[in-house]
Protein backbone atom coordinates (compact mmCIF):
# COMPACT_ATOMS: atom_id res chain seq x y z
CA UNK A 1 0.00 0.00 0.00
CA UNK A 2 1.31 3.54 -0.96
CA UNK A 3 0.08 6.40 1.11
CA UNK A 4 1.46 9.88 1.68
CA UNK A 5 3.41 10.47 4.57
CA UNK A 6 2.48 13.42 6.42
CA UNK A 7 5.59 15.40 7.90
CA UNK A 8 6.48 14.85 11.17
CA UNK A 9 9.31 16.24 13.84
CA UNK A 10 9.90 13.03 15.11
CA UNK A 11 11.79 10.34 12.67
CA UNK A 12 9.89 8.11 10.68
CA UNK A 13 12.37 5.37 9.58
CA UNK A 14 10.70 2.88 6.58
CA UNK A 15 11.44 -0.84 6.51
CA UNK A 16 12.42 -0.94 10.26
CA UNK A 17 13.13 -4.18 11.28
CA UNK A 18 11.38 -5.35 14.72
CA UNK A 19 13.88 -7.98 16.03
CA UNK A 20 15.82 -5.05 16.96
CA UNK A 21 12.69 -3.32 19.07
CA UNK A 22 11.67 -6.47 20.96
CA UNK A 23 12.44 -8.93 23.83
CA UNK A 24 12.49 -11.90 22.00
CA UNK A 25 14.45 -10.49 19.38
CA UNK A 26 12.57 -11.70 16.18
CA UNK A 27 10.26 -9.87 14.03
CA UNK A 28 10.28 -8.65 10.20
CA UNK A 29 10.52 -5.18 9.04
CA UNK A 30 7.10 -2.92 9.96
CA UNK A 31 6.51 -0.26 7.04
CA UNK A 32 7.37 2.08 8.84
CA UNK A 33 8.10 2.98 12.46
CA UNK A 34 7.06 6.55 13.63
CA UNK A 35 8.58 8.07 16.33
CA UNK A 36 7.18 10.97 17.56
CA UNK A 37 8.52 13.77 19.41
CA UNK A 38 5.80 14.80 21.14
CA UNK A 39 2.08 14.61 22.21
CA UNK A 40 1.07 17.22 19.15
CA UNK A 41 3.34 15.50 17.00
CA UNK A 42 1.46 12.16 17.36
CA UNK A 43 -1.69 13.78 17.08
CA UNK A 44 -1.02 15.77 13.92
CA UNK A 45 0.48 12.81 12.45
CA UNK A 46 -2.96 10.72 13.38
CA UNK A 47 -5.46 12.91 11.74
CA UNK A 48 -3.20 13.77 8.28
CA UNK A 49 -2.62 9.84 7.89
CA UNK A 50 -5.15 8.03 5.49
CA UNK A 51 -7.88 6.76 7.50
CA UNK A 52 -7.21 3.20 6.62
CA UNK A 53 -3.84 2.88 7.36
CA UNK A 54 -3.41 0.58 10.07
CA UNK A 55 -0.88 1.92 12.58
CA UNK A 56 0.14 -0.50 15.78
CA UNK A 57 1.77 1.33 19.04
CA UNK A 58 4.60 -0.52 20.27
CA UNK A 59 5.89 -0.42 24.27
CA UNK A 60 9.59 -2.21 24.78
CA UNK A 61 8.37 -5.22 23.08
CA UNK A 62 8.66 -7.14 26.03
CA UNK A 63 5.30 -9.15 25.47
CA UNK A 64 5.15 -9.69 21.96
CA UNK A 65 6.31 -12.02 18.98
CA UNK A 66 6.30 -10.19 15.57
CA UNK A 67 6.51 -12.67 12.87
CA UNK A 68 9.29 -13.35 10.16
CA UNK A 69 7.24 -11.45 7.29
CA UNK A 70 7.09 -7.90 9.60
CA UNK A 71 3.86 -5.90 10.09
CA UNK A 72 2.17 -3.94 7.00
CA UNK A 73 1.18 -0.95 9.80
CA UNK A 74 2.96 2.00 11.03
CA UNK A 75 4.54 0.87 14.31
CA UNK A 76 4.41 3.84 16.70
CA UNK A 77 7.19 4.26 19.70
CA UNK A 78 6.97 6.42 22.10
CA UNK A 79 10.40 7.64 23.83
CA UNK A 80 11.38 10.95 25.12
CA UNK A 81 8.43 13.61 25.39
CA UNK A 82 6.26 10.40 26.97
CA UNK A 83 8.09 9.28 29.92
CA UNK A 84 7.86 11.97 32.45
CA UNK A 85 6.73 10.64 35.74
CA UNK A 86 5.36 13.27 38.51
CA UNK A 87 4.57 12.17 42.32
CA UNK A 88 1.70 14.37 44.58
CA UNK A 89 0.57 13.31 47.59
CA UNK A 90 -0.29 9.42 46.49
CA UNK A 91 -0.80 9.95 42.76
CA UNK A 92 1.63 9.55 40.71
CA UNK A 93 1.07 11.49 36.93
CA UNK A 94 3.16 9.10 34.20
CA UNK A 95 3.74 9.42 30.54
CA UNK A 96 3.02 6.13 28.53
CA UNK A 97 7.04 5.53 27.33
CA UNK A 98 7.89 5.69 30.97
CA UNK A 99 9.19 2.32 32.41
CA UNK A 100 7.51 0.44 35.05
CA UNK A 101 10.18 -0.28 36.93
CA UNK A 102 11.81 3.57 37.28
CA UNK A 103 7.80 4.66 38.01
CA UNK A 104 7.81 1.89 41.08
CA UNK A 105 11.21 3.42 42.10
CA UNK A 106 10.47 7.49 41.74
CA UNK A 107 7.02 6.11 43.57
CA UNK A 108 8.63 4.52 46.41
CA UNK A 109 11.19 7.59 47.00
CA UNK A 110 7.79 9.22 47.91
CA UNK A 111 6.55 6.74 49.80
CA UNK A 112 3.80 5.69 47.17
CA UNK A 113 3.59 1.52 47.27
CA UNK A 114 3.78 1.03 43.30
CA UNK A 115 6.36 -2.15 43.97
CA UNK A 116 4.69 -4.66 41.91
CA UNK A 117 5.45 -2.68 38.63
CA UNK A 118 9.04 -3.09 39.54
CA UNK A 119 10.02 -6.53 38.40
CA UNK A 120 7.72 -5.88 34.91
CA UNK A 121 10.14 -5.26 32.41
CA UNK A 122 7.65 -2.60 30.23
CA UNK A 123 6.83 0.34 29.47
CA UNK A 124 3.24 1.67 31.40
CA UNK A 125 1.39 1.97 28.19
CA UNK A 126 2.36 -2.00 27.78
CA UNK A 127 1.23 -2.18 31.25
CA UNK A 128 -1.82 -1.10 30.65
CA UNK A 129 -3.06 -2.64 27.81
CA UNK A 130 -2.38 -5.84 29.13
CA UNK A 131 -3.35 -5.41 32.70
CA UNK A 132 0.37 -6.23 33.35
CA UNK A 133 0.27 -7.73 37.42
CA UNK A 134 2.26 -9.27 39.78
CA UNK A 135 2.47 -10.38 43.56
CA UNK A 136 -1.69 -9.93 43.84
CA UNK A 137 -1.32 -6.65 42.57
CA UNK A 138 -2.74 -5.41 38.94
CA UNK A 139 -2.57 -2.38 36.84
CA UNK A 140 -6.75 -1.93 37.26
CA UNK A 141 -5.71 -1.65 41.23
CA UNK A 142 -4.14 1.39 40.38
CA UNK A 143 -5.33 3.04 37.68
CA UNK A 144 -7.39 6.31 38.17
CA UNK A 145 -7.56 7.86 34.58
CA UNK A 146 -5.51 7.01 30.94
CA UNK A 147 -5.18 9.68 27.95
CA UNK A 148 -5.22 8.13 25.09
CA UNK A 149 -5.01 9.93 20.94
CA UNK A 150 -7.52 8.32 18.77
CA UNK A 151 -6.55 7.08 15.57
CA UNK A 152 -8.55 10.61 14.30
CA UNK A 153 -5.68 12.10 16.27
CA UNK A 154 -8.18 13.66 18.71
CA UNK A 155 -7.14 13.34 21.83
CA UNK A 156 -9.28 11.42 25.03
CA UNK A 157 -9.22 10.34 28.42
CA UNK A 158 -10.86 7.49 29.64
CA UNK A 159 -11.57 5.63 33.16
CA UNK A 160 -10.78 2.19 33.59
CA UNK A 161 -14.39 1.18 33.57
CA UNK A 162 -13.95 2.08 30.02
CA UNK A 163 -10.68 -0.19 29.59
CA UNK A 164 -12.79 -2.79 30.76
CA UNK A 165 -9.55 -4.46 32.91
CA UNK A 166 -9.25 -8.16 33.18
CA UNK A 167 -6.65 -10.37 33.59
CA UNK A 168 -4.07 -9.75 30.92
CA UNK A 169 -5.95 -6.94 28.75
CA UNK A 170 -8.41 -3.99 28.36
CA UNK A 171 -10.12 -2.63 25.69
CA UNK A 172 -8.71 0.48 23.71
CA UNK A 173 -10.32 1.75 20.68
CA UNK A 174 -8.59 0.50 17.09
CA UNK A 175 -5.29 2.18 16.27
CA UNK A 176 -5.76 4.59 19.74
CA UNK A 177 -2.21 4.82 21.45
CA UNK A 178 -1.76 5.69 24.93
CA UNK A 179 -0.06 8.78 26.36
CA UNK A 180 -0.66 8.67 29.67
CA UNK A 181 -1.69 7.68 32.81
CA UNK A 182 -2.94 8.57 36.71
CA UNK A 183 -1.88 5.72 39.00
CA UNK A 184 -2.49 6.19 43.10
CA UNK A 185 -1.11 3.83 45.07
CA UNK A 186 -1.15 3.52 48.85
CA UNK A 187 1.73 4.90 51.21
CA UNK A 188 3.97 3.43 52.69
CA UNK A 189 7.65 3.80 54.15
CA UNK A 190 10.55 3.78 51.31
CA UNK A 191 12.68 2.00 53.07
CA UNK A 192 10.36 -0.33 53.30
CA UNK A 193 9.24 -0.52 49.57
CA UNK A 194 12.98 -0.76 48.68
CA UNK A 195 13.71 -3.21 50.81
CA UNK A 196 10.53 -5.37 49.30
CA UNK A 197 11.39 -4.62 45.79
CA UNK A 198 15.00 -6.10 46.26
CA UNK A 199 13.33 -9.25 47.50
CA UNK A 200 11.08 -9.26 44.58
CA UNK A 201 14.03 -8.50 42.13
CA UNK A 202 15.93 -11.37 43.96
CA UNK A 203 13.21 -14.01 44.13
CA UNK A 204 12.49 -13.38 40.13
CA UNK A 205 16.42 -13.92 39.55
CA UNK A 206 15.93 -17.46 41.70
CA UNK A 207 12.82 -18.60 39.88
CA UNK A 208 12.47 -16.97 35.98
CA UNK A 209 15.15 -17.08 33.15
CA UNK A 210 15.65 -13.34 33.88
CA UNK A 211 19.21 -13.29 31.81
CA UNK A 212 17.46 -14.66 28.54
CA UNK A 213 15.48 -12.77 25.80
CA UNK A 214 11.96 -14.21 26.56
CA UNK A 215 8.61 -12.09 26.77
CA UNK A 216 7.99 -13.26 30.46
CA UNK A 217 4.88 -15.80 30.64
CA UNK A 218 3.70 -17.55 27.03
CA UNK A 219 0.50 -18.53 28.46
CA UNK A 220 -2.33 -17.05 30.66
CA UNK A 221 -2.79 -19.22 34.33
CA UNK A 222 -5.89 -21.79 32.90
CA UNK A 223 -7.64 -20.63 36.15
CA UNK A 224 -11.16 -21.78 36.39
CA UNK A 225 -10.31 -25.36 35.21
CA UNK A 226 -12.59 -28.14 36.46
CA UNK A 227 -11.14 -31.65 35.39
CA UNK A 228 -14.40 -33.50 35.78
CA UNK A 229 -16.41 -30.82 34.61
CA UNK A 230 -18.74 -30.25 38.18
CA UNK A 231 -18.63 -26.73 39.50
CA UNK A 232 -17.31 -28.05 42.88
CA UNK A 233 -14.14 -29.22 41.53
CA UNK A 234 -13.48 -25.65 39.81
CA UNK A 235 -9.45 -24.78 40.68
CA UNK A 236 -6.92 -22.27 40.12
CA UNK A 237 -4.07 -24.47 38.03
CA UNK A 238 -0.70 -22.86 36.73
CA UNK A 239 0.37 -22.97 33.04
CA UNK A 240 3.95 -24.20 34.24
CA UNK A 241 2.41 -27.31 36.31
CA UNK A 242 0.34 -28.47 32.91
CA UNK A 243 3.66 -27.75 30.81
CA UNK A 244 5.32 -29.75 32.97
CA UNK A 245 3.08 -32.63 33.23
CA UNK A 246 2.82 -32.81 29.84
CA UNK A 247 7.16 -33.77 29.59
CA UNK A 248 7.37 -30.00 27.84
CA UNK A 249 9.71 -28.55 30.60
CA UNK A 250 13.05 -28.02 28.27
CA UNK A 251 11.22 -28.85 24.68
CA UNK A 252 13.19 -27.03 21.86
CA UNK A 253 12.25 -26.55 18.09
CA UNK A 254 15.06 -24.72 16.50
CA UNK A 255 16.62 -21.74 18.27
CA UNK A 256 13.20 -21.90 20.42
CA UNK A 257 13.10 -23.60 24.12
CA UNK A 258 10.80 -23.72 27.30
CA UNK A 259 13.29 -22.55 29.97
CA UNK A 260 14.16 -25.70 32.13
CA UNK A 261 14.03 -22.85 35.32
CA UNK A 262 10.35 -22.19 34.55
CA UNK A 263 8.75 -24.31 32.03
CA UNK A 264 6.09 -21.31 31.28
CA UNK A 265 8.82 -18.79 29.98
CA UNK A 266 9.66 -19.47 26.07
CA UNK A 267 13.21 -18.27 25.20
CA UNK A 268 15.17 -17.35 22.27
CA UNK A 269 18.40 -19.31 22.66
CA UNK A 270 20.14 -17.47 20.49
CA UNK A 271 19.26 -18.28 16.55
CA UNK A 272 15.02 -18.70 17.00
CA UNK A 273 13.10 -17.09 14.40
CA UNK A 274 9.31 -16.10 15.16
CA UNK A 275 8.00 -19.51 13.62
CA UNK A 276 9.94 -21.52 15.98
CA UNK A 277 8.65 -19.61 19.09
CA UNK A 278 5.53 -19.94 17.76
CA UNK A 279 5.54 -23.91 16.50
CA UNK A 280 7.07 -24.99 19.67
CA UNK A 281 4.17 -22.66 21.26
CA UNK A 282 1.70 -24.16 19.53
CA UNK A 283 3.06 -28.23 20.20
CA UNK A 284 2.94 -27.57 23.68
CA UNK A 285 -0.64 -26.24 23.66
CA UNK A 286 -1.25 -29.68 21.61
CA UNK A 287 0.77 -31.41 24.38
CA UNK A 288 -0.92 -30.12 27.54
CA UNK A 289 -4.28 -30.70 25.16
CA UNK A 290 -3.70 -34.11 24.78
CA UNK A 291 -2.60 -35.02 27.85
CA UNK A 292 -4.82 -33.43 30.06
CA UNK A 293 -8.06 -31.90 27.83
CA UNK A 294 -6.99 -28.17 29.41
CA UNK A 295 -6.52 -25.44 26.06
CA UNK A 296 -3.58 -23.18 27.05
CA UNK A 297 -4.20 -19.43 25.64
CA UNK A 298 -1.71 -17.46 24.47
CA UNK A 299 -0.40 -14.35 27.18
CA UNK A 300 2.28 -13.37 24.78
CA UNK A 301 0.63 -11.26 22.01
CA UNK A 302 1.81 -12.52 18.42
CA UNK A 303 1.37 -10.11 15.06
CA UNK A 304 2.71 -9.49 11.84
CA UNK A 305 2.88 -11.23 8.95
CA UNK A 306 4.53 -15.30 8.65
CA UNK A 307 7.82 -14.83 6.65
C1 LIG B 1 11.26 -11.44 32.00
C2 LIG B 1 9.82 -10.99 31.86
C3 LIG B 1 8.99 -11.02 32.96
C4 LIG B 1 7.65 -10.60 32.85
N1 LIG B 1 6.85 -10.63 33.97
C5 LIG B 1 5.59 -10.16 33.88
C6 LIG B 1 4.75 -10.13 35.05
O1 LIG B 1 5.14 -10.49 36.14
N2 LIG B 1 3.49 -9.67 34.91
C7 LIG B 1 3.00 -9.24 33.72
O2 LIG B 1 1.85 -8.82 33.65
N3 LIG B 1 3.77 -9.28 32.60
C8 LIG B 1 5.04 -9.72 32.65
N4 LIG B 1 5.82 -9.75 31.52
C9 LIG B 1 5.24 -9.38 30.23
C10 LIG B 1 5.41 -7.89 29.83
O3 LIG B 1 6.52 -7.31 30.48
C11 LIG B 1 4.15 -7.08 30.15
O4 LIG B 1 3.03 -7.56 29.45
C12 LIG B 1 4.36 -5.59 29.85
O5 LIG B 1 3.29 -4.86 30.40
C13 LIG B 1 4.42 -5.29 28.35
O6 LIG B 1 4.84 -3.95 28.19
P1 LIG B 1 5.62 -3.47 26.91
O7 LIG B 1 5.87 -2.02 27.04
O8 LIG B 1 6.82 -4.30 26.66
O9 LIG B 1 4.52 -3.74 25.79
P2 LIG B 1 4.70 -4.45 24.37
O10 LIG B 1 5.15 -5.86 24.56
O11 LIG B 1 5.53 -3.61 23.47
O12 LIG B 1 3.20 -4.44 23.83
C14 LIG B 1 2.22 -5.22 24.50
C15 LIG B 1 0.83 -4.72 24.05
O13 LIG B 1 0.65 -3.40 24.53
C16 LIG B 1 0.31 -2.52 23.46
N5 LIG B 1 0.91 -1.22 23.75
C17 LIG B 1 2.15 -0.95 24.23
N6 LIG B 1 2.32 0.37 24.38
C18 LIG B 1 1.17 0.96 23.97
C19 LIG B 1 0.72 2.30 23.88
N7 LIG B 1 1.49 3.34 24.23
N8 LIG B 1 -0.53 2.50 23.42
C20 LIG B 1 -1.35 1.49 23.05
N9 LIG B 1 -0.97 0.20 23.13
C21 LIG B 1 0.27 -0.06 23.59
C22 LIG B 1 0.90 -3.17 22.21
O14 LIG B 1 0.19 -2.78 21.05
C23 LIG B 1 0.66 -4.64 22.52
O15 LIG B 1 -0.67 -4.93 22.23
C24 LIG B 1 7.15 -10.16 31.61
C25 LIG B 1 8.01 -10.12 30.49
C26 LIG B 1 9.33 -10.52 30.62
C27 LIG B 1 10.24 -10.45 29.41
Amino acid sequence: MTYPMPKVRGTLTPDKVLADLTWLRVGGPADWLFRPADVEDLADFLRDLPAGVPVFPIGVGSNLIVRDGGLRAIVIRLGRGFNDISVEGCQVQVGAAALDAHVAKKAADAGVDLTFLRTIPGSIGGAIRMNAGCYGSYMADVLQSVDIILRSGEKMTLTPADLKLCYRQSDLPEGAVLIGAVLKGPQGDPQELHARMAAQLATRDATQPTKDRSAGSTFRNPAGFSSTGRSDDVHDLKAWKVIDNAGMRGARRGGAQMSEKHSNFMINTGDATAADLEYLGEEVRKKVYDSSGITLEWEIMRVGDPG
